[in-house]
């Protein structure tokens, strides 16, 4: 039994799947506490073998001091896409 000519082969680049930088802003970083410029990221999902921009945990924060990553999500989430889109 064979699956193979079902699917796409995985290899296909696919831009999609890039993170995108969405926006800056100055805010406390949780990791070490700092204030500084984060950079919002929006990461797609991986369903099955399909990408999805809009999921819950799609906002990432990058901290510029020290690299480390958090999840944005709630109302912190729709707060910073309001404020990202109203520029
Ligand atoms: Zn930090």
């Amino acid at each position: 039994m064979s699956f193979g000519k079902t699917f796409w082969p995985e290899k296909i680049p696919s831009l999609s799947r890039i993170p995108k930088e969405v926006g800056r802003e100055e805010r406390r970083c949780e990791a070490c506490g700092r204030r500084t410029e984060q950079i919002f990221y929006e990461v797609p999902k991986k369903v099955t073998f399909l990408y999805f921009k809009n999921h819950d945990d799609n906002l990432h924060a990058t901290c510029v001091s020290c690299a480390r990553s958090v999840v944005i999500t709630g109302e912190e989430r729709e707060r910073v896409f309001e404020s990202l889109r109203s520029g």
